[in-house]
């Protein structure tokens, strides 16, 4: 636990489920004031209240689409409203499906670019002008995926959108470190989420994933949370613009285990 993040205000954006719901009660368990958003998903993200309240801290959901400007002004304006400050943004939501990239239409590329990668930078700018007009010491955490580094054929939208986050993370981690505005990704692997549901039910599909991964076993969400947390904390004062993996060694070139190669 960080003593300091008692009380600080956070948004968590597509909170209702998976990894943001994770992050979520981490927060809760913090003590913190936590704003969920949820895209259509009120259920499982007045679910994401309750086990913040449960685990000691305060929450309340919010409705916004992250790919427009409004969504996001919405999202700082209720927060504001219900908490009164903005210490922590945390960009979670995102998309993923398969298609050959030559048969990928054109609206399933701008659904997925628009929430992993222009989402990622409404929230940042939107967070970005609370900071500086409070002249405060912010921090925005962004959700990437091993798949800023590792190619994914078949996910060429995906892989796109993440590294399109790797570079705009560590470009304004470079603009605002002078204001003392703290920005740096996560990166999770194989996590076992809605996201993956259908995948990890399969046991052929399951035992292929866990081959690429040199720990061996699919990450826990909470996993991803106790990253994001010390992100969040002033453990990582003097950290900005990375990606932390958090990947079980995927990115590690696994197939060169034992030698090979
Ligand atoms: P998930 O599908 O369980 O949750 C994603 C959330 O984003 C959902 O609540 C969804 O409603 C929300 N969302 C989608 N579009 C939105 C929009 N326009 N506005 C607001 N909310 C929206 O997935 P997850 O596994 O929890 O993924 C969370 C993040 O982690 C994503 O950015 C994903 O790309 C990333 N990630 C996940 C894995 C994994 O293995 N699970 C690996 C690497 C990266």
């Amino acid at each position: 636990m960080y003593s300091e993040l008692v009380n600080k205000v956070v948004i968590i954006t597509g909170g209702s489920k998976g990894i943001g719901t994770a992050i979520a009660e981490r927060f809760g368990k913090e003590k913190m004031k936590v704003a969920v958003n949820y895209h259509s998903d009120e259920a499982g993200a007045n679910e994401a209240v309750a086990i913040i309240e449960k685990a000691g801290g305060q929450g309340i959901a919010i409705q916004a689409d992250v790919a427009t400007e409004e969504g996001n002004q919405k999202l700082l304006a209720e927060t504001l409203k219900a908490f009164g400050d903005l210490d922590i943004w945390v960009n979670n939501a995102g998309l993923e499906n398969q298609y050959n990239t030559h048969e990928l239409p054109l609206d399933e590329w701008e659904k997925v670019v628009s929430t992993n990668l222009t989402g990622v930078f409404l929230g940042a700018k939107t967070a970005l002008n609370y900071f500086l007009r409070e002249d405060k010491r912010g921090n925005i955490i962004n959700t990437s995926s091993v798949h800023e580094q590792i190619p994914w054929p078949t996910f060429a939208h995906y892989a796109a959108s993440k590294g399109g986050v790797k570079l705009f993370t560590e470009t304004i981690a470079m603009e605002y470190a002078a204001k003392k505005i703290r920005v740096n990704s996560i990166g999770p692997g194989a996590v076992n989420t809605p996201i993956n549901a259908e995948k990890f039910a399969d046991p052929e599909k399951l035992a292929t994933t866990t081959s690429m991964i040199p720990m061996a076993r699919i990450g826990k969400p909470e996993e991803v949370a106790a990253a994001v947390a010390w992100l969040a904390s002033d453990e990582s004062s003097y950290v900005t613009g990375i990606t932390l993996f958090v990947d079980g060694g995927m990115t590690l070139y696994p197939s060169f285990q034992g030698g090979r190669g």
